[in-house]
């Protein structure tokens, strides 16, 4: 690693970077490659003498790129985003450039202490109570996935009920959600040792906006209980994946405070919403939770991968991921002054998550990232009011932030779901535009998520002409 040959390769690679981000409209949004693709074109051993940049980057314009779906797009509506920015990326330069290994205080203490601090600058804008802060008796950890910090916090909460019950009791554990939450939850119950027949997937519907009647939640404890079953964990969600619902925070606290459950609050999409003052009331009630996690990387900004995960007692989560080995031995730790974040996550090594969203933060203020978010969310309005004018389509779940879920009706004799397949395809094919598709209750629908930072309103226009023109061929074939 010497720096002069470091400045002449990074200015190349960043050239290439920046190109590609000027021509990204150029690109089919969705990779149209076959399976297997890339083996046919590059070498099944790795080189013996090394290579030149220039050769690297031939390969990743010709051989790459084709691959790539083109998630920073500006026609990139599908799944939620990855959002990017300046800032993410050069903070994300900082972090890679660096390249310390802060799993514990002494490892790098300004990394952990950053961490701490700008976790605490993310709470106060979500307007968490101090309880959940550094500041207060709480705090938080800069995860890569929601995955990950569903995991941790299963982990904490089966570890806490365990101790108490006896460990033999694992199998009688159950964890409650939605049928609207994220798979990583039932995957985490899985990965955590607790039986997939003991997640209680509790039906939502239609009349409920797809949010979980805590009516529901309640009955199902209640014979959980009778049937000689230990409630352990609640999962609620402040914006579902398939189309954004937000599950009653405060009284499904209430239920989950009466039964002594973890009560988890996964805010991984609209959690950054939640930083303007508009949105923050669907976190009303999140003083009842014991840990609430939102993601950075998806709608804040922030490069790939940061998620923020906060608890009320982070000694549960120590007590379950704490490790102990000889070589970690140092005196800052046996001090107990110092947060060992290795003791807050899965693994032991870590990035410098916090340089990337501390610089995030600082160079685009509160200010900034509410325009974002707002921005977004009136074109998704935009989206939805085309979607109104036009009587051949419908809006199937009424839009909360930036994610519309919309469909054809039925047309002469062919069902929505074979009509909306068929319209999202024509859609995906013609490499103009990618959205996918959602399933809530009976409904399937076809969702258009906004948040892309390069997205304009002429993006969303086209978008919509697009939807139009493949709709009328659609339609007419299907009237034949
Ligand atoms: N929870 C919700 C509500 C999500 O929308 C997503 C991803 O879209 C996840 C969890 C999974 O997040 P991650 O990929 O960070 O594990």
């Amino acid at each position: 690693l010497d720096s002069n040959t470091f400045t002449d390769e990074s200015k190349i690679v960043i050239d290439f970077i920046a190109d590609y981000y000027k021509n990204i409209e150029k690109y089919p949004v969705r990779s149209q490659v076959q399976p297997g693709y890339l083996s046919a074109e590059l070498p099944q051993s790795a080189p013996y003498c090394p290579e030149s940049l220039k050769d690297i980057l031939k390969d990743v314009s010709n051989s790459i790129m084709p691959g790539l779906t083109h998630w920073q797009s500006p026609n990139f509506f599908a799944y939620f985003q990855a959002n990017a920015s300046n800032a993410g990326f050069l903070g994300e330069m900082l972090c890679s450039g660096l390249n310390i290994v802060g799993f514990n205080w002494i490892s790098s203490p300004a990394a952990t202490e950053l961490e701490s601090l700008v976790i605490d600058w993310m709470g106060k804008l979500l307007k968490l109570p101090p309880s959940f802060l550094f500041s207060g008796n709480g705090g938080g950890v800069l995860h890569g996935s929601t995955c990950e910090a569903v995991v941790c916090t299963l982990a904490a909460a089966r570890d806490k009920a365990l101790k108490r019950m006896g460990w033999d009791k694992i199998t009688k554990l159950v964890v409650y959600a939605s049928d609207q939450t994220h798979a990583t939850l039932f995957k985490g119950t899985k990965i955590v040792g607790i039986p997939s027949s003991n997640i209680r997937s509790l039906p939502t519907s239609f009349l409920s906006g797809f949010s979980l009647p805590p009516q529901t939640l309640q009955e199902a404890i209640e014979n959980d209980i009778k049937s000689g079953f230990y409630p352990l964990f609640l999962c609620a969600t402040v914006g579902t994946t398939a189309c954004g619902a937000v599950d009653p925070i405060r009284e499904l606290g209430e239920i989950a405070t009466k039964y002594n459950l973890w009560f988890h609050i996964d805010a991984a999409y609209a959690g950054s919403a939640c930083i303007c003052p508009e949105f923050r009331h669907y976190l009303d009630g999140v003083e009842l939770a014991d840990s609430i996690s939102m993601n950075p990387h998806k709608w804040l900004l922030t490069n790939m991968d940061c998620c923020c995960l906060w608890v009320k007692q982070p000694h549960s989560l120590i007590n379950s991921l704490a490790s102990d080995a000889e070589f970690l031995r140092n005196s800052a730790s046996e001090s107990n002054n110092v947060v060992d974040y290795k003791d807050w996550q899965i693994a032991l090594s870590r990035r410098f998550k916090a340089l990337k969203l501390w610089v995030v933060l600082r160079r685009h203020g509160l200010s900034n990232i509410m325009y974002h978010i707002r921005s977004d969310v009136n074109l998704a309005k935009r989206f939805e009011s085309l979607v109104g004018t036009d009587k051949r389509f419908e809006i199937v779940v009424p839009r909360r932030f930036a994610l519309v879920c919309f469909r054809l009706k039925p047309y002469n004799g062919i069902n929505g779901l074979e009509l909306n397949r068929r319209l999202l395809s024509a859609v995906n094919e013609s490499g103009r535009a990618f959205m996918t598709h959602g399933v809530a209750g009976e409904e399937y629908f076809i969702r258009c998520a906004i948040g892309s930072t390069l997205t304009e309103e002429r993006h969303v226009n086209e978008l919509w002409k697009l939807i139009q023109d493949k709709a009328q061929t659609i339609l007419a074939n299907a009237a034949t």
